[in-house]
């Protein structure tokens, strides 16, 4: 799973055959980058990630080594973009680097150093960046985290989902808890700077007893940071997002009847008292909230995701990757495998071309009301300066006014506005009014 893929704003409209090459008024040099690796050793049937699963994803037919060749590619096609449309900033430097996916952990260490010396020699990889790998617990995908130390990552967020094996197989997970364990143990020997736990809640057959037992077998690894993710059950057939350049994937057989049995089985109100669960432990055990689905000890803020939320620039590499230039465009390549290898690594004597995608272009009320949502979505909440700006936008301002009026947002004790613990069970609904 895609922890990175989860919070980064989505498109709300799809457009054109492939991304323009330029940018918005005002748009900045990326402090961070995305690079999506839609490779699983089987497919979960929940998951609409943009993912290839079975024969692409290992053996003689593994489409991982074209992948990395694109990747490459890519990162040069970008790199020239983003030249000609964004002054660079003297130094500039990536901050964060995401490998999500999918199991980037399937990459073979050389392939990951290969594309991380590429990324550091064409955009610069800051001293003291954040490099942060995806990695699936099972023996046969978590990689090598000594190896994938050596290489350059420094974070390791670990998929594991729940410690209960009973819903893990629902979940159609390959892996049971002990070896979450043992990823745990190697990435700590490994000197990973970092480690992370993805948990998700409101799975088929949860109870509040069986997340209690999640939550401590979690804690008992002493990770640095937790994710817990309400499980959702969406159709981006339906949504019109799987078309020739839209960024999902159609349906996988089988996946849609299990997710309408999912989704019969999920609760609102059973959902609210595993979220307030998770927070009373996780806060109780010494990690910070910070965002709405995240926690984490000192320093340990995933600061990759941080940029999505905080609205700022990021560039993308890889099938179905947003990226976003800080102001009003974001873009998107097409999820599709085949079209982007075939752009990306033509036939001999062809040249390498943008993959396809589509994009679009934010009007000035619609990337306030996006700044203020992910705002909202931090424990860091609204500053003045944004408040003010907001005076200009009546309609939002009185939204905001209504949703403290109902206890869903307050003014915390340095004058920014937070959501309350009410308003972090509801912020779905408070955010759908902010739009
Ligand atoms: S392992 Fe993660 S990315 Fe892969 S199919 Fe399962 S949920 Fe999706």
């Amino acid at each position: 799973m895609s922890a990175a893929a989860a919070v980064a704003p989505a498109p709300v409209s799809m457009a054109g055959p492939s991304p323009r090459a330029d940018a918005s008024p005002g748009a900045r040099w990326p402090r961070a980058l995305y690079v999506h690796v839609p490779f699983c050793l089987s497919a979960c049937p929940y998951c609409d990630f943009v993912v290839y699963a079975g024969s692409a994803a290992r053996g003689p037919r593994s489409l991982l080594p074209a992948l990395a060749e694109a990747l490459l590619a890519e990162l040069e096609l970008r790199a020239d973009e983003l030249e000609r449309t964004v002054e660079r900033p003297t130094g500039a430097a990536l901050e964060t680097v995401y490998l999500g996916g999918g199991t980037p952990s399937l990459l073979a260490p050389r392939q990951l150093g290969r594309l991380l010396e590429a990324i550091d020699r064409r955009l610069g990889i800051a001293a003291g960046a954040e490099i942060t790998l995806e990695a699936n617990p099972g023996p046969a995908d978590r990689g090598d985290p000594a190896a994938f130390a050596a290489a350059g990552v420094t974070r390791l967020s670990i998929g594991a989902q729940s410690f209960v094996p009973v819903e893990l197989r629902r979940l159609g997970r390959r892996h049971g808890p002990a070896d979450v364990a043992t990823t745990v143990a190697l990435a700590r020997s490994a000197g990973m700077g970092s480690v992370g736990l993805d948990l998700l809640y409101d799975v088929p057959g949860q109870t509040l007893a069986s997340w209690w037992a999640t939550l401590e077998a979690a804690l008992a690894l002493a990770p640095d940071h937790v994710s817990a993710y309400a499980l959702t059950i969406d159709d981006p057939d339906v949504e019109g997002l799987t078309g020739p350049t839209g960024d999902h994937l159609p349906a996988r057989p089988g996946a849609r009847q299990w997710r309408e049995r999912a989704r019969a089985e999920q609760d609102d109100d059973r959902a609210a008292g595993l979220y307030l669960e998770a927070t009373e432990l996780l806060e109780a055990a010494g990690f910070a909230w910070y965002e709405i689905s995240n926690w984490a000890r000192p320093g340990h803020r995933c600061r990759h995701n941080l940029v999505y939320w905080r609205r700022q620039a990021y560039l993308a590499l890889g099938p179905g990757a947003h990226g976003f230039d800080g102001a009003r465009r974001r873009w998107w390549n097409a999820a599709r495998l085949e079209p982007y290898l075939a752009a990306l690594l033509p036939d001999p004597g062809g040249s390498p071309r943008l993959p396809p995608g589509g994009e679009e272009r934010l009007d000035e009320g619609a990337a306030l009301a996006e700044e203020v949502i992910l705002a909202l979505r931090l424990s860091d909440g609204l500053d003045e300066e944004r408040l003010e700006r907001l005076a200009a936008m009546p309609q939002l301002s009185e939204a905001l006014a209504r949703a403290r009026a109902a206890d869903l947002l307050e003014r915390n004790g340095t004058g920014r506005i937070v959501l309350t613990r009410r308003g972090r069970l509801l912020a779905g609904e408070l955010f759908a009014h902010l739009v």
